[in-house]
């Protein structure tokens, strides 16, 4: 496979293509941005130690009966997936509450959301990625109502392999964000990365709500030890076999 061309340079990663049309090279990037990318640095060994998560977790959805874009991962920053047309929806899965939930809601940090709470927020940076309702999602219209059906039944199904999968790496899966994207085929796939830039993972061995974050909140609110983090969460995962 010879890499080809930059098609597009997102926040955490790049993508090329290939010789193959409907392959893409995704490169994963050291870079972190937060708050819309207002706040920006660099993690070092991020680009790997996602790449080899996220790949990690693909291997698991696809076990689990979960089409995703992932085909392989060719070297550590490197993964060769599908090509897609991304959906420009964010789909996020909230297991307990924390972050914008909490900020906009009243809600207490660490309130058990049971069923889980499945979002949607439309993908636009110019418009800070607005949280969206299912009337506003009728007319805009960026997925049939039968894809937003699917998707979010695919968010619970997800949401329950992670976080039994996390549990097993003696972690809280407390929310995640998810991209979903049609291939050639007109097939919906899970797409983009699961890894600490998109979950919020907390350390079950921590009860200190600062020393348990695993996951871009230590980036984001200047924690510390944001890579030793990371690192762990990856020796966690790659421990647990697929
Ligand atoms: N998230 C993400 N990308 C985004 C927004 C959110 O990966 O552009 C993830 C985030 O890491 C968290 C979950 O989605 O795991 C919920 O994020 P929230 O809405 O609480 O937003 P935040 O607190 O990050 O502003």
């Amino acid at each position: 496979m010879s890499v080809g061309q930059k098609l597009y340079e997102g926040k955490a990663k790049i993508l090329y293509s290939t010789d193959d049309l409907d392959v893409l090279l995704t490169y994963f990037k050291d870079d972190a941005t937060a708050f819309n990318a207002q706040k920006r640095g660099s993690i070092q060994g991020k680009g790997e130690i996602n790449c080899a998560i996220a790949s990690h977790l693909f291997k698991l959805m696809e076990k689990n009966g979960i089409p995703t874009h992932f085909l392989d991962r060719t070297s550590g920053n490197e993964m060769r997936v599908r090509s897609v047309k991304i959906i420009p929806l964010e789909v996020v899965v909230r297991n307990i509450a924390a972050g914008s939930l909490c900020q906009q809601t009243g809600l207490k940090l660490g309130t058990i959301l049971n069923p889980p709470l499945v979002e949607f927020y439309l993908k636009d940076d110019a418009l800070g990625d607005p949280l969206i309702t299912v009337d506003r999602l009728r007319v805009l219209d960026p997925a049939s109502a039968n894809q937003v059906d699917q998707l979010r039944s695919m968010a619970t199904r997800i949401n329950s392999v992670l976080q039994s999968f996390f549990e097993q790496c003696g972690i809280t899966l407390v929310d995640f964000k998810l991209e979903f994207g049609t291939d050639s085929q007109g097939r919906l796939l899970l797409a983009d990365e699961i890894s600490p830039d998109t979950c919020r993972l907390w350390n079950q061995a921590e009860t200190d709500p600062d020393r348990r974050v695993m996951d871009k909140d230590r980036f984001r609110r200047d924690l510390g030890n944001v890579e030793d983090a990371y690192r762990q969460v990856m020796e966690r995962v790659l421990e647990q076999t697929v």
